[in-house]
């Protein structure tokens, strides 16, 4: 390509991109997630799809292979290479040509390893932990990121990805497809123990979304472990996945064979499926419970240390939980305000703004100004009061001082409404 020419493509790429990351400031990206109909796939699909994984895989560790020597970028790997150096089962280097992996594909592999290191320095940074990429022994998904070039929505359930032969069966895309308002765009092709996923990346113009489901509530929610969810309403939300039978008749199985084994392999598989099943369980779950509460006009949380739990006495049952999913969904939306983790809003009463201690194991909250109510719902309802007398709304840390203090102004607001009928 002429200079003059290469430069022209260039600023029409970055005037195109310009104009993409204005629109979608006022968009809501949303991500549904579909399956590939894995009877549905011809053989030599079939095959496609797991090489790409495979070839994948074998890209990955030779791009951390070349930046490991000499202190090479991840960048300066030539991705326009047909072949690739991988080791075979004896662990010997062999060159072998990609056949299945296309270069856009290829691109989007390196690019994905620059961003990750890059995450990695600014987790560093802050001060964690932080180790290096390591070596995969598997790809568990690849991007495809240009629509209409390395994927295309042929139908209602029908997709064309680059690099497999004809189009893919899949299911899940009545969540979106035929919608005018959603728009479409990069896919994720995902290598799952139970089969092979696609997740479409969709943008919606933000008040689209709003005006189609606000109810005009402001409702508070009160994360438990007992009964999960309690809202301001009164409404309790039990959301806990069960562990099934079968993954715990697989495990005691597992258990008696000899590690390593044929058959170990084959039931070591089929639990990871079984995980897999409860793992898409409690996404599904989640995602119905954010959209309930999001219907309201806002939701009040408080952000409580909910990564404490996992380590604490709750163990096991936090983590068959959905809590942590619908939190992660929840914070972060403007139709959603998240409270100073510091404020009592189990031990406030709002009427007399006196402290009370509730143990753990007494279900009532009483204030000897005579309120009386549901712990939980208590708790929900305080939130409201918080959020609408505009006490520590988006703060993350608040001196004991300021937090007695700004209660004592909203208890003694004349007219407080919201004090006396809660
Ligand atoms: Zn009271």
């Amino acid at each position: 390509m002429e200079d003059t020419a290469r430069s022209a493509k260039n600023t029409m790429i970055a005037d195109t991109m310009r104009a993409t990351y204005a629109k979608r400031k006022g968009q809501t990206c949303r991500v549904f997630q579909c399956k590939i109909q894995d009877n549905k796939l011809t053989a030599a699909q079939r095959e496609a799809l797991k090489m790409i994984f495979v070839e994948g895989k074998w890209l990955y560790n030779a791009i951390l292979n070349h930046s490991d020597i000499d202190g090479n970028s991840i960048d300066s790997y030539d991705t326009k290479k047909i072949t690739v150096i991988h080791k075979d089962k004896d662990m010997n280097d062999v060159e072998s040509e990609f056949r299945f992996l296309p270069q856009s594909i290829r691109q989007t592999i390196q690019a994905g390893m620059k961003s990750s290191v890059r995450s990695l320095a600014a987790k560093k940074k802050k001060g964690y932990k932080v180790g290096a990429l390591k070596f995969i022994s598997e790809l568990n998904s690849v991007d495809y990121k240009q629509l209409g070039v390395t994927h295309k929505i042929l139908g209602m359930n029908r997709i064309k990805l680059q690099g497999v032969k004809g189009m893919l069966k899949v299911n899940g895309m009545d969540q979106f497809y035929g919608d005018p308002d959603i728009e479409i765009a990069n896919m994720k092709l995902l290598n799952k123990p139970d089969g092979y996923y696609i997740n479409v990346t969709t943008w919606t113009d933000s008040d689209k979304i709003i005006r189609k489901r606000k109810n005009g509530k402001t409702v508070g929610v009160d994360f438990g472990i007992e009964t999960s969810f309690t809202t301001s309403e009164g409404e309790k939300i039990r959301a806990a996945v069960q562990e099934p039978e079968r993954l715990k008749r697989l495990q005691r199985k597992l258990q008696k064979q000899t590690k390593g084994s044929r058959r170990w392999w084959k039931t070591k598989n089929l639990i990871d499926i079984e995980y897999q099943k409860m793992t898409n369980r409690k996404n599904d779950l989640a995602n119905k419970i954010v959209a309930g509460f999001t219907r309201n006009e806002m939701t009040v949380i408080q952000d409580e240390m909910l990564e404490h739990w996992h380590k604490g006495w709750f163990g096991k049952q936090v983590q068959h939980s959905v809590l942590g999913r619908v939190k992660s969904g929840l914070k972060d939306r403007e139709d959603v305000a998240v409270l100073c983790r510091s404020l009592p809003t189990t031990k406030l009463c709002t009427v007399c703004g006196r402290l009370n201690d509730i143990p753990l194991d007494v279900r009532d909250y009483i204030c000897r100004c005579g309120i009386k109510d549901d712990r939980d719902i208590h708790s929900a309802k305080t939130m409201v009061w918080l959020y609408k007398n505009n006490v520590g709304v988006g703060r993350t840390k608040m001196t004991r001082g300021e937090i007695r203090e700004s209660i004592e102004k909203a208890v003694r607001k004349p007219a407080n409404s919201m004090g006396r009928d809660r």
